[in-house]
């Protein structure tokens, strides 16, 4: 047994989130709480103790007990694994790490190559006579000293081989240094990647310098204004936020992080005391890097360029929210080009804007406005294609009725046409293989098979599985068929025997309904008697449509036909 596996065999999870959560109560064949991740009146956090998962039904986090002491104490896993292991009274032993120690060297040397480039860069701009260039620019973008140590600022020198020299004479060959993306192959030599450039680190979460982020300052029109480390063993883009390590205290005090696109607005921010605020690496915003904003924060104010590609990426990133289950608004920067040269310019205006931050779909509705004329149908229409997608990705219904009224009002048309204009878009207009990069990703019930999977949940959370009339049949989903049969001929109550029989994926959506509550269910017999007469009504509705169709093409019209008099007598009783 691993570490892991050893330390989870030892804990119960209904005492371990007892301890951190007021009241826990049984409901049914799970356990329901108030969710300490979100704020809510009504309990939607389910555990389930026979599988030993949690799971908020509400802003969808789920996982087992480490993942929960992870999240709760918004630890990375190692420190919850040890958290874990004191509960649990286990002694660890390393045998759950088993991680490739060839691996492991690599990332250290890694990070030590990158901590000697980090200081080497930020003497160049301190003190060193190639750093001038640097040092004139860093005072046009007024980085002070005191931001300039805290973040090593630093500057790569114009010459080809200055890290370079530096590094081999520290014991790093060529080789490892163009992998590790500090060296690139120009004409078969290999040179210093970024040159003549302002160096900004890319910390991680322990404050590592993981990686670099180089602005171009120069005049050659064919270099790129802004270059990134490649991603290495310890530099993932998508699950990395710039500015996180140094705004890691600040987050948890001010409950709110603001979002920004550039780095250098981070460091301005900081300047004038603002430092819960953070950036995407070069990168549009992720849904794992709004994973990672949640173990600190509620809410995020968005703070993007007033352009329109930083209008879109902000309608992106606020579905990218909406789907993470963060609160969001938007800092209006109205009469700047971005976050820093507000700063810059009017320093003092600065907190005032984040105090007034505004509500993030009444601002769009109002921003996407501008390139319409929204005196005329044509306009309208234009307007109201951008803006419904936008309101159709609030979850909240409180608030999607009240932009529905607001816009109603602007593109004057009763609140009804805009609700059955709201019913035909998409839920959100995020691609599917997004959907793909979150680990609790939450497995939605769709509408169509929620009787199917409330009858499935009774069932298993009742003192007998076997005593039902339901037919598998009945059932329209294919894996809720397989997932009553295997209720239905499974040892009771073995719920790790079922899901040992299904893949990734079904055992997601199973352990989906088996977490639904019931408890308010008081007379079970009833319900599972009225459940079973509409699963087999809604059975007989799409057998009748289907023998319809099927009529138009088979021979055998009179068989067809006797059938569908047989399922519509049924169907009556
Ligand atoms: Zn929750």
């Amino acid at each position: 047994m691993t570490d892991i596996e050893l330390v989870k065999s030892k804990l119960d999870i209904v005492e371990v989130i007892s301890s951190y959560v007021p009241t826990v109560t049984r409901a049914g064949a799970n356990y329901r709480a108030l969710c300490p991740f979100h704020n809510e009146k009504s309990p939607s956090f389910m555990i389930n103790p026979s599988l030993q998962i949690f799971k908020c039904f509400g802003c969808g986090k789920a996982g087992d007990a480490i993942a929960f002491i992870q999240e709760i104490e918004r630890l990375e896993f190692p420190e919850a694994l040890k958290v874990a292991a004191e509960k649990a009274g286990v002694e660890l032993t390393g045998r759950s790490v088993q991680k490739d120690e060839k691996l492991e060297a690599e990332k250290k040397r890694l990070i030590e190559a990158n901590e000697l480039t980090a200081k080497f860069y930020h003497y160049i701009l301190q003190s060193h006579k190639m750093g001038k260039a640097g040092r004139d620019y860093a005072l046009k973008r007024q980085i002070d000293g005191e931001r300039m140590v805290k973040f090593m600022v630093g500057f790569a020198p114009i010459q080809n081989d200055a890290l370079k020299k530096f590094l081999i004479s520290k014991g790093f060959n060529e080789k490892e240094l163009v992998k590790w993306g500090l060296l690139v192959e120009r004409n078969g030599k290999n040179i210093d990647k970024f040159r003549n450039r302002l160096m900004q680190c890319i910390f991680n979460i322990r404050g590592d310098v993981v990686g670099f982020s180089g602005r171009y300052i120069g005049t050659s029109k064919e270099a790129p204004k802004y270059l990134n480390s490649p991603e290495t063993l310890v530099y993932k883009k998508n699950e990395m936020l710039y500015g996180l390590f140094h705004a890691k205290e600040a987050l948890r005090k001010e409950k709110f992080a603001i979002l920004v696109e550039g780095n250098i607005d981070i460091l301005s921010s900081h300047r004038v005391g603002i430092e819960n605020i953070v950036a995407p690496l070069g990168t549009a915003f992720t849904k794992n890097q709004a994973t990672l904003l949640k173990r600190y924060v509620d809410e995020v104010y968005f703070s993007f360029d007033t352009d329109s590609a930083g209008t879109k990426a902000l309608i992106r990133g606020m579905e990218i929210l909406e789907e993470a289950g963060l609160k969001h608004k938007v800092i209006d920067l109205t009469g700047y080009q971005d976050a820093d040269q507000l700063i810059c310019t009017k320093p003092e205006e600065w907190p005032e804007r984040i105090k007034n931050a505004k509500d993030t779909v009444e601002y769009l509705m109002i921003k996407l406005q501008e390139p319409y004329d929204m005196g005329s149908a044509e306009g309208k229409k234009a307007y109201s294609s951008v803006v419904l997608p936008i309101v159709a990705s609030v979850k909240d219904s409180v608030s999607r009725n009240q932009y529905v009224k607001d816009l109603s009002l602007n593109l004057e048309v009763p609140p009804d046409t805009i609700i059955n204009l709201l019913s035909h878009q998409k839920k959100s207009a995020l691609p599917r293989n997004e959907n793909a990069e979150v680990g609790n990703e939450v497995v939605k019930p769709s509408q169509k098979n929620e009787l199917e999977e409330f009858f499935l949940s009774l069932l298993m959370q009742g003192d007998s599985m076997s005593e039902v009339g339901v037919k598998k049949e009945w059932l329209e989903s294919p894996l809720n068929q397989k997932i009553m049969e295997l209720v239905t001929s499974s040892t009771e109550g073995d719920f790790s025997e079922i899901e040992s029989k299904l893949t990734e994926e079904e055992r997601k959506s199973f352990e989906n309904i088996l977490m639904i509550d019931v408890s308010g269910v008081k007379d079970r017999k009833g319900e599972m008697e009225k459940l079973s007469k509409r699963l087999k009504k809604d059975f007989l509705k799409r057998e009748i449509l289907r023998l319809r169709s099927e009529l138009r093409k088979t021979l055998d019209k009179d068989k067809v036909i006797s059938q569908i008099d047989t399922y519509v007598k049924e169907l009556s009783k």
